[in-house]
């Protein structure tokens, strides 16, 4: 038996120019609750023509509603902020939705990722006052300056592993630089989206400004990426799909900013404190089930540590136990699909098959009556640089460890992968720690530490894991474009 929950989980509509519809077409589709693997609920399965509609709602919006031009940019700043303070007070309820809809431990929504999320509004609503331009002393009798203007209208398409969150992340600096969005979220997770439009709604945002457009990538957020009245497309996902929208985006020649998969490198060194490092490389791979797209799941340990660390890492693997993610105390739920369950236990055969040692997990799990798409957390050793779960990204709790010598060879074979998105380092040497920062080749590099987020810190890909940069300040780089104004003074 899994946990009961109080929350009411309503079937999913369109939100589109303030209102909720349904689908032109009619058409739902089902969302399933992970964890038992039971239907939660229908939500409106939106095509070209709700994108159509979403995409004229905010072009209106944007070129002739309050927001953009009429709104002081202090009010948009009020109204940014009093989403954050909706999202932190009604957490509990929204992270129960979270859970139900991805699997995802309540704890870990209620106490992460919707406090994450609502500081994002209000992170981004400290900037919204701080948007400008410059002058510039140039040659001449003349006065020139520069706007820094909002794009547009934002399409924006979010995946399903943080759902509210990565929502969050795209929607508050577009907002904060006065654009208007059509949102579309993956269609396994599309519910807190939607109660997401409805807090903005609440919070004073007028209608049109954040559209939600729910239903499947191929159609839907094909349409958006096509669309001619939208100017910019940012996008969470895969790495395919990322290039499958990059090359359509061309069409229109909308800006584009991808945030994409990743394999990412964590490297312990023989120096380094290995208690930390076992704790880092555990929760490096297992944290959020193995779906994150930072997942150090190349974990390069240097000759001498190794069987130290093997020890400590099978230990915690082993005490992890898949569980109820209703549950306050699970800290493991269930895969987001049974298609990505059964992708990852394809990875799993396949790493056997290739001949990585299995050393613990590997199997799936059975919570409660067991039609849930739990997967033991998993670890391979004597992994190498071939092997298929060495190269490609497998987004689930399969760590693939792979013994090394030397920095030389470290850091060479850390770099040998198509992705850029993350990498650790575990070392006491503070020498050898800032030589691997600069030389590894991805956005974020922690050292000592893994997988840490701030709304502050800018985050995104070097290689085939994306560009642009999301948060901190460089996220108003992706939802702003430079004026240069000329005035004849003479
Ligand atoms: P996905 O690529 O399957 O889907 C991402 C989104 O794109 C979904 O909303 C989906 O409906 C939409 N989509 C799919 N095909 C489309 C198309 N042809 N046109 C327009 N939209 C389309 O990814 P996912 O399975 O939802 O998420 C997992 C992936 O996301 C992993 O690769 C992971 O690494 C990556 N990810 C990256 C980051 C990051 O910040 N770099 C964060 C989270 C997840």
């Amino acid at each position: 038996m899994l946990a009961p929950t109080k929350v009411k989980v309503e079937p999913g509509k369109l939100f589109i120019n303030g209102r909720t519809l349904d689908a032109s077409g009619g058409a739902t589709f089902d969302t399933i609750n992970p964890a038992t693997g039971e239907v939660l609920t229908q939500v409106a399965s939106g095509e070209e023509r709700d994108i159509d509609l979403a995409v004229t709602a905010a072009r209106e919006a944007f070129d002739s509603g309050p927001w953009t031009r009429k709104m002081s940019a202090a009010d948009r700043s009020r109204i940014l902020w009093k989403i954050g303070d909706l999202l932190m007070a009604r957490a509990e309820e929204l992270g129960e939705l979270e859970t139900l809809d991805s699997g995802k431990p309540v704890t870990e929504n209620v106490k992460i990722d919707l406090p994450l999320a609502a500081d994002c509004f209000h992170y981004y609503a400290g900037w919204a006052t701080k948007i400008h331009g410059e002058t510039i002393p140039v040659r001449g009798p003349f006065l020139n300056y520069t706007l820094r203007e909002p794009v547009g209208v934002c399409g924006q398409i979010t995946p399903w592993n943080f759902p509210i969150l990565m929502a969050a992340w795209k929607v508050a600096p577009a907002l904060a630089c006065g654009n208007t969005v059509v949102l579309k979220p993956a269609s396994y997770t599309p519910l807190t989206a939607l109660r997401l439009a409805a807090l903005c709604q609440e919070a004073g945002l007028p209608d049109g400004v954040l559209n939600v457009v729910t239903g499947a990538g191929s159609t839907a957020g094909m349409a958006l990426v096509r669309h001619p009245l939208v100017d910019k497309i940012a996008v969470t996902g895969s790495t395919p799909v990322g290039q499958q929208i990059m090359r359509e985006a061309a069409g229109t020649l909308k800006k584009v900013s991808l945030e994409l998969g990743g394999k990412s490198p964590n490297i312990i060194l023989a120096d380094a404190d290995l208690d930390a490092a076992a704790r880092g490389a555990h929760t490096g791979i297992f944290y959020n089930k193995g779906e994150i797209c930072t997942a150090g799941s190349r974990l390069f340990v240097e000759e001498g540590a190794h069987d130290t660390l093997m020890e400590k890492l099978i230990d915690r693997a082993r005490k992890t136990v898949p569980g109820d993610p209703l549950d306050p105390k699970c800290r493991f739920g269930p895969q987001v699909s049974e298609a990505q369950m059964n992708t990852i236990l394809r990875y799993i055969g396949k790493g056997k098959e290739e001949g990585a040692r299995l050393v613990t997990g590997g199997n799936r799990a059975k919570v409660g009556d067991g039609r849930g798409f739990f997967v033991e957390p998993t670890i391979f050793d004597a992994v190498n640089d071939d092997m298929t779960i060495a190269r490609e990204e497998i987004f689930g709790p399969v760590l693939s460890v792979i013994p090394f010598k030397g920095i030389e060879e470290g850091i060479a074979r850390a770099n040998q992968t198509i992705y850029g998105l993350a990498a650790g380092v575990w070392t006491k040497d503070i020498k050898k720690a800032h030589r691997l920062a600069r030389e590894l080749r991805a956005g974020t590099v922690w050292i000592n530490t893994y997988n840490n987020f701030d709304n502050a810190s800018p985050f995104g890909g070097y290689k085939m894991s994306g560009f642009g940069r999301e948060l901190g300040a460089a996220a108003l780089d992706l939802y702003t474009q430079i004026k240069s104004v000329w005035v004849d003074l003479s």
